[in-house]
């Protein structure tokens, strides 16, 4: 059977048993049809995980400020943010003027650009425990790195991590975050620094690195206390092995990251995301002596790539960078806490439970009572599933999981728009579970 075919009964079958299907179907009937074909070429017709869901991933034609259109000409409040990249949105005057400027000079070459430096100085005297930075060209790429960096530094092989935690689709932290602990990968409970501690007891002669989420993103936005931090540095550097916080996702949360938020010290810091201004990116940061290791005349690590700190990114990377300030990370915070409270409203009004996890301009939230914190075998799966096509439906973009991005160039009547939408969306999930 053709996958043309096998969508057609899968239009039918759904039509039939769920209205938010069949209207999800009806108003993107582009994008089912370029999906059908794109399984041909590739994997569920993607290129990334999160980029799929049932009964087909959107098909998106372009954006503008903090909307999304999809091939159907359906436009959507993006509360997304490409997974927290686009800080400033999707088409922020400032980055596409200094991109149109940089892609005149060319898009790469093997030597520096002034960009580059900037965008390092920045990072540097934002982040207390950074006295130094190296770019990838991925979060993944910067969680290689501070491995690589680890291990070379202590000369051990294994890593601890939170059950469910992500730092990217490496080998050691993809089965980490799948809750399969590997022949390199050791795994404890996030926010529970008697776990952490109990396995740097009993294996801490093996760990070269503990790798810790300034917030457990891609586990529900589960935050963790200062505490919790402080313990966990003080456990990993008694087992001798180095603390890496990922702040991949969180460094828009304060001008130093979560971190700087907390008041607690990284031996590494991962970055990524919106410090490449909605290009590809990632960072490693850390104090001159452990960055050694990546001094070319003495090299203790082999660290390339060709598109490392390319000009194009470190120029929409340092402009999203300076144009991330406190006033606008506080008024983002604010906005958060308005969308938790309206939605929480919405979902008494209709007798749904409702918890969400929100800090700052990231929230998560869960049809249930509790915060999960197994997202891959929640007790809402189907409310979560279903409320993620209403949300379409209704003009918003967000993650499958729940998860509610803001950026700086989301006003109040954005947001207020965006909640009664997922409101209304809600009432949709209401009227079919
Ligand atoms: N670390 C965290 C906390 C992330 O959320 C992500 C991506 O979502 C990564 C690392 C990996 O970054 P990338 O997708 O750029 O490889």
């Amino acid at each position: 059977m053709t996958s043309l075919q096998q969508l057609a009964e899968a239009s039918v079958r759904n039509a039939e048993s769920s209205p938010i299907e069949s209207t999800y179907l009806a108003k993107t009937t582009r994008s089912a049809s370029l999906h059908a074909k794109a399984v041909e070429y590739q994997p569920s017709g993607v290129s990334r995980l999160v980029g799929y869901w049932e009964p087909y991933p959107l098909t998106f034609a372009r954006g503008e400020g903090c909307y999304v259109f999809d091939v159907d000409g359906n436009r959507y409040t993006d509360m997304l943010c490409n997974y927290t990249s686009l800080v400033h949105g999707l088409t922020y005057p400032p980055i596409q003027e200094a991109i149109e400027r940089s892609i005149g000079n060319g898009t790469a070459w093997c030597g520096n650009n002034v960009a580059q430096y900037a965008l390092a100085e920045q990072l540097v005297n934002r982040i207390a425990s950074v006295d130094q930075v190296r770019f990838t060209n991925s979060g993944t790429e910067a969680g290689n790195l501070a491995l690589l960096i680890a291990r070379a530094v202590t000369g051990r092989y294994k890593v601890l991590m939170a059950r469910h935690g992500y730092h990217g689709s490496l080998l050691e932290f993809a089965s980490g975050s799948m809750d399969q602990p590997g022949p390199a990968t050791l795994l404890a409970r996030y926010g529970d620094a008697d776990s952490f501690k109990a396995v740097l007891e009993e294996h801490g002669q093996d760990i070269a690195a503990v790798f810790v989420e300034g917030v457990m993103g891609a586990g529900g936005m589960q935050q963790a206390p200062a505490e919790f931090f402080i313990e966990l540095k003080q456990a990993a550097s008694k087992a001798g092995a180095l603390l890496v916080i990922d702040e991949v996702i969180t460094f828009r949360l304060g001008l130093g990251g979560q971190q700087g938020n907390l008041g607690v010290t990284a031996d590494l810091t991962m970055l990524g995301k919106l410090i490449g201004g909605g290009f590809a990116v990632g960072a490693v940061g850390a104090s001159r002596e452990l960055m050694s290791v990546m001094d070319s005349r003495s090299l203790k690590i082999m660290h390339s790539g060709t598109f490392n700190a390319n000009p194009m990114t470190m120029t929409a990377g340092d402009v999203s960078v300076r144009e991330l300030t406190q006033v606008r990370i506080d008024t983002m915070s604010e906005q958060g806490l308005r969308v938790a409270a309206g939605l929480k409203t919405s979902a008494e009004k209709l007798g749904l439970p409702l918890t969400i996890n929100q800090c700052g301009s990231l929230l998560n939230l869960f049809f249930s009572d509790d915060a999960q914190d197994n997202m891959f075998s929640r007790t809402d799966n189907e409310a979560v599933t279903l409320f993620h096509l209403a949300c379409f439906n209704r003009g918003v973009s967000l993650a499958a999981r729940g998860m509610i991005v803001l950026s700086t160039v989301m006003t109040s009547e954005v947001i207020d728009d965006a909640v009664s939408r997922m409101a209304a969306a809600m009432e949709d999930v209401a009227a079919e579970i």
